[in-house]
């Protein structure tokens, strides 16, 4: 691993620090759970785009910079340390848009990937169902062909942005009388379609950040198949390595977290030294720790990559890291807070940064999103460490 940057790294560095300093929004957009903030930020990655930044690993002729990994991690840190707006696109342009490149056909590509680089279209996932979560081969929505097109019938649930998207991907139950892996089809389905209810769901803290999707009768041309009719199963795991690998959770993100941490403490021994609880510091000193070797680990696996590795199962080791380092930095900072860090952003008394409640809440549903932690423990042992099954 070597950690010096080529001059063409450096300057690709400084090109973005540049944009993004003259670019991003000084203030903050509305939360993207809101109408109003999810078109704001609609705006924002459409201005990302026309920059050619809102999908820098991409190839240029979809609107991206054919970025290797190394400019990636350089964009990510650079992005986050701007203080730019989250990505309300997210499904589509870190999820999604590496999928369609792997499976697509070239229509497909040419279709839908300047639309979703722009975000002219975004995009949610429809996996999850009410009776379907971990056990995601128990889908039971259906599609069936007819003619043309598919016709859909069934109920996902959880699908965050849903309340406002454009476009879900979907997997849908093609072959019932097939083993439960089998006989699934990964599908593109337009929200605007007749026969699609779109009910949204309130979360902790009050906005609508998920919906349930209520399919009936829904005709989708089968044009919109992403890979091979009932294989809808693999296209759908590659998919899930690209959300538990490193695409979606960049070191950047935490590295500020644990830089935020370090500087409340700061601040608030300053203000009161004597109210400090120095039992508390380690806390600090691991969520830093943490989040630098989080940074390492993740330069290690671009190192892989580029010397032509692959991301496997141990793709399950980093989530279970990420997820629980981002409670620990975020509860640390709710217990150095102490009283105040029940406040929101608007009650009166609100102090040093209120924005870590919203965060702890948020951090809070990391271990479940992206196939819950004891499911990643699960692939652990099973396929990392090839520990035998219990009884
Ligand atoms: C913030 C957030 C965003 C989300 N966004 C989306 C989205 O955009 N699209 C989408 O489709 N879904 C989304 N989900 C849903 C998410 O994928 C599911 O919540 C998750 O897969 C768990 O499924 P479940 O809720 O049905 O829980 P269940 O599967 O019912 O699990 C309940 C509990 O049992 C445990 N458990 C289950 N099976 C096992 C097992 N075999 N071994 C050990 N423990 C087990 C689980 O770990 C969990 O603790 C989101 C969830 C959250 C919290």
């Amino acid at each position: 691993m070597d950690l010096t940057e080529s001059a063409d790294e450096q300057a690709f560095r400084a090109e973005a620090r540049h944009w993004l300093r003259s670019h991003a929004p000084a203030a903050s957009l509305p939360s993207f759970d809101t109408r109003e903030g999810f078109e704001a930020h609609r705006a924002w990655e459409t201005e990302l785009y026309e920059g050619r930044w809102s999908a820098v690993s991409w190839p240029e002729e979809y609107g991206g910079r054919g970025a290797d990994y190394i400019k990636w991690l350089i964009f990510e840190e650079e992005y986050y340390r701007s203080g730019a707006p989250g990505r309300v696109n997210q499904n589509g342009i870190f999820l999604l848009g590496p999928t369609i490149m792997e499976v697509g056909t070239a229509a497909q590509k040419e279709r839908f990937l300047p639309r979703m680089a722009s975000s002219r279209d975004i995009w949610c996932q429809g996996w999850s169902e009410p009776n379907a979560g971990s056990d995601l081969a128990g889908i039971r929505s259906r599609a069936v062909r007819d003619g043309d097109h598919w016709v859909l019938n069934g109920q996902k649930t959880w699908a965050s942005r849903g309340a406002f998207a454009d476009w879900m991907f979907g997997i849908f139950r093609t072959d019932p009388s097939a083993e439960r892996h089998r006989g699934l089809t990964f599908i593109l389905v337009p929200l605007e379609s007749e026969g699609v209810t779109v009910r949204p769901i309130a979360q902790l803290d009050g906005e609508t950040g998920f919906a349930e999707v209520f399919l009936d009768d829904v005709q989708v041309p089968v044009d919109n198949t992403l890979g091979e009719v009932n294989h809808g199963w693999q296209v759908a795991m590659a998919t899930a390595g690209f959300e538990r690998g490193i695409s979606l959770r960049s070191p950047e993100r935490f590295v500020q977290t644990a830089r935020r941490l370090v500087a409340l403490r700061a601040e608030l021994a300053e203000d009161d030294p004597d109210a400090m609880d120095a039992s508390l510091d380690d806390a600090v000193v691991r969520g830093w720790m943490d989040a630098q070797a989080y940074s390492l680990h993740t330069c290690w696996t671009v190192s892989h990559l580029l010397a032509g590795g692959t991301i496997g199962a141990e793709a399950s080791l980093n989530k279970i890291f990420w997820s629980e380092m981002d409670i620990r930095m975020h509860a640390a900072a709710q217990q150095l807070l102490g009283p105040f860090a029940e406040l929101t952003a608007a009650a009166p008394d609100a102090r040093h940064d209120a924005r870590w409640l919203d965060g702890y809440l948020f951090a809070l549903a990391g271990p479940i999103y992206a196939g819950t932690n004891e499911i990643q423990r699960n692939i652990i042992a099973d396929r990392v460490l090839n520990l035998p099954r219990g009884a």
